[in-house]
């Protein structure tokens, strides 16, 4: 490991800030599942007070720290002691863990590091809402716009990627469109094109190579996801494998760099 790296000039305040960053993921974890989660059912996804979903009880606030909450209950509402699923609390230290080893590639809290946590944050609310519903709701679609904007102003690789990432976003998001409607035709279903406008919006961010990398990862982790939703007979959902592709591609990027390759 390379110790001159940025964070870890200063060792105790890497691991410190490596740690919070755990703490983050955490926390918007259970943000995040918890708007997708009312987002699939049309409930307002700003306001509300969230409830169990057995007795509907509403939650306190000591009810909604993220795995502390889970652990110190057991897994039960503490209201009517029915098992709580365990999926939330798994999606919380993936998040969790996803942050910290963001940050530690990285190596410094800066624009890109902030607009990745973003969008990790957003993809893991997208892929469950469209695991749940089969829909990938637009307003993830926006919100990865936004960031995409926002990060622009501040990140001279976005700048200096703008007119390659803007290729690659159309091309990709051509070619799924015309591979899905393909697929529609031969397998005569109704088809989304949810997965080639996510496509889109993620691909602005890459180069030509990450997009290959990302697109890569995608496909591989698509057909593995086809698969699966057909032998569950569920809706086909690949907002999950797109999100992964993306997010390995953005990781693989800082890997190297760390490394020094
Ligand atoms: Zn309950």
């Amino acid at each position: 490991m390379d110790f001159s790296y940025p964070l870890f000039q200063i060792p105790f305040v890497g691991y410190y800030l490596i740690f919070l960053a755990f703490l983050f993921g955490a926390v918007f974890a259970s943000f995040i599942t918890c708007t997708a989660w009312r987002v699939v059912r049309g409930e307002d996804w700003m306001l509300g007070h969230s409830h169990c979903d057995t007795c509907g009880h509403e939650l306190s606030t000591a009810d909604l720290f993220p795995i502390v909450s889970y652990i110190a209950l057991k897994g039960k509402c503490r209201y009517c002691g029915s098992k709580v699923p365990p999926r939330d609390l798994i999606f919380e230290i993936i998040l969790g863990v996803l942050f910290a080893v963001t940050l530690a590639l990285h190596g410094v809290v800066d624009a890109a590091v902030i607009s990745a946590l973003a969008l990790e944050m957003l993809l893991l609310g997208l892929s469950l809402a469209d695991w749940d519903s089969g829909v990938i709701p637009g307003g993830f679609l926006a919100a990865i716009l936004v960031v995409w904007i926002l990060s622009a102003g501040f990140r001279p690789d976005i700048q200096r990627f703008a007119f390659e990432g803007v290729i690659a976003s159309l091309s990709a998001g051509l070619l799924i469109a015309i591979g899905t409607a393909i697929a529609g035709k031969i397998l005569k279903t109704k088809v989304s094109y949810g997965p080639a406008k996510l496509a889109m919006c993620l691909l602005i961010f890459l180069g030509i190579k990450g997009s290959v990398i990302a697109m890569g990862v995608a496909v591989v982790l698509g057909i593995i996801f086809a698969i699966v939703c057909r032998a569950r007979k569920r809706k086909l959902s690949l907002a999950p494998a797109i999100s992964i592709g993306f997010v390995a591609a953005f990781l693989v990027k800082d890997l190297l760099v760390f490394l020094g390759v």
